[in-house]
């Protein structure tokens, strides 16, 4: 897993299922429990891992 930061600087784990078709996990901490999500808790943006830092 990868830690990358989404625009609004909330802390996503990424975790790639295949790199041959780009498919990716985003899991965010909340309330100390690691969930999936698609989109951010924060900001509301869908996650893209393009447009994580
Ligand atoms: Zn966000």
């Amino acid at each position: 897993m990868q830690k990358r930061f989404c625009a609004c600087g909330v802390a996503v784990w990424v975790s790639y299922l295949s790199k041959a078709n780009w498919k990716a996990l985003f899991f965010v901490k909340v309330q100390q429990k690691i969930k999936t999500v698609h989109k951010c808790p924060h900001c509301n943006q869908y996650m893209n891992i393009d447009s994580l830092r």
